[in-house]
């Protein structure tokens, strides 16, 4: 099985400390965005009409800032081209702010089950700092739409000045708000973006505090009954996100739209950054890739382990060794007695132990060869 994600890149203004493709002067591009995106999926799909997906995810961007027409079009193109199995996840992204009763309608007619609102503070000054569009009640207003359906809310850690106390209270505003999944992120003050003067200035938390919020933060979400299976993400049993799933455990994807990633048949590739770019490359029946790279078998092997001991759950070695033709023990030896503290084995299943899981990074980069 492999997912499908479509990015959607406007929003209604720029927040401080993003660096995703998303353009809010262009918003008046919209309609001529989406027949690229419906013309890309009609090409994808047929080209991959072998393969059964089973997750789309449609992100951004702010999905839910256009007319919810144009996403019904994307869910029509993708019933119409792909191969896509019953009961598939179909999640779309949506700020507060954005959604009323009318398009929340219009998503679940078409077969959306599950949501996704970025909420990132319970706070309203935060918000604000952040430049975001909303605010908490904004938050719960969005919720009330989404009553008794399956939806996640994101979570940001590491804002000025933020306390454990603070993040927490945002947990609890996002559980009242009847979330069945948690996000949380912490904040990464990429270069470009305006919030990255205030980690310069030292205005932002260091790695340890946010560390320590984390660990608060994560115990709390326990309390509530909402289970750790992947460093950032949090979920009542049974609601995890199979789409970040099956990131997680290589599977196949294909994106569609601009900035989009695929891995598909062992090859990587990436759409341009550029509306313009995408749009005339879509016109004119040219590729709108702008990097490709078939993975060879050291950087699969990596990949493998990389995104599986981001989980919970970790790596099957047995799948390992038959994936890639290779025995992991003595290929690892060393690197496993190395981060023998860090790490549980049991059987077959190797996995970084829970206290360590939000520092994995340092024991992952050590199996890269
Ligand atoms: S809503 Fe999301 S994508 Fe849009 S500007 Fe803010 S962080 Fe970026």
């Amino acid at each position: 099985m492999a997912g499908i994600y479509v990015h959607v890149p406007f929003c209604k203004q720029k927040c401080t400390y993003c660096d995703f493709a998303s353009f809010p002067k262009e918003l008046g591009k919209t309609e001529s965005y989406f027949a690229c995106l419906y013309r890309e999926l009609e090409g994808r799909g047929r080209a991959l009409k072998d393969k059964v997906f089973d997750t789309i995810y449609i992100g951004g961007g702010t999905p839910s800032v256009v007319p919810a027409k144009f996403i019904a079009g994307v869910i029509r193109q993708i019933k119409k081209f792909f191969n896509l199995a019953e009961n598939s996840e179909i999640t779309i992204e949506l700020n507060p702010g954005t959604v009323d009763e009318e398009k929340i309608k219009t998503y679940k007619s078409v077969g959306i089950n599950r949501f996704s609102i970025g909420l990132q503070t319970g706070y309203d000054e935060q918000l604000k700092k952040l430049n975001r569009i909303h605010t908490a009640k904004d938050f719960l207003l969005a919720c009330n739409l989404l009553k008794g359906e399956n939806f996640s809310a994101d979570i940001l850690m590491g804002l000025a000045n933020q306390t454990a106390e603070q993040v927490k209270k945002s947990i609890e505003l996002a559980i009242a708000g009847g979330v069945s999944h948690i996000s949380l992120y912490a904040l990464t003050p990429e270069v470009g973006t305006p919030i990255y003067t205030d980690y310069l200035n030292g205005e932002l938390l260091s790695d340890d505090e946010v560390a320590d919020i984390y660990d608060s933060a994560r115990k709390y979400l326990e309390e509530k009954g909402f289970f750790r299976y992947e460093v950032s993400n949090f979920a009542k049993k049974g609601f995890e996100s199979k789409h970040n799933l099956n990131y997680w455990r290589r599977g196949e994807y294909i994106g569609v739209g601009v900035s989009a990633s695929s891995f598909i048949d062992n090859r990587r590739f990436t759409n341009t950054f550029s509306i313009d770019e995408y749009m005339n490359a879509i016109i004119y029946n040219k590729n709108p890739e702008i990097d490709s790279a078939v993975i060879e078998l050291e950087d699969a092997c990596f990949e493998f382990i990389m995104l599986g001991l981001r989980t919970v759950d970790g790596i099957n070695i047995k799948e390992f060794n038959q994936k890639f033709n290779k025995d992991f023990d003595s290929e690892y030896k060393s690197i496993l007695l190395e981060n023998g503290k860090y790490l549980d084995r049991d059987g077959f299943n190797l996995k970084i132990k829970d206290e360590y899981l939000y520092v994995q990074n340092t024991i992952i980069t050590s199996f890269m060869k």
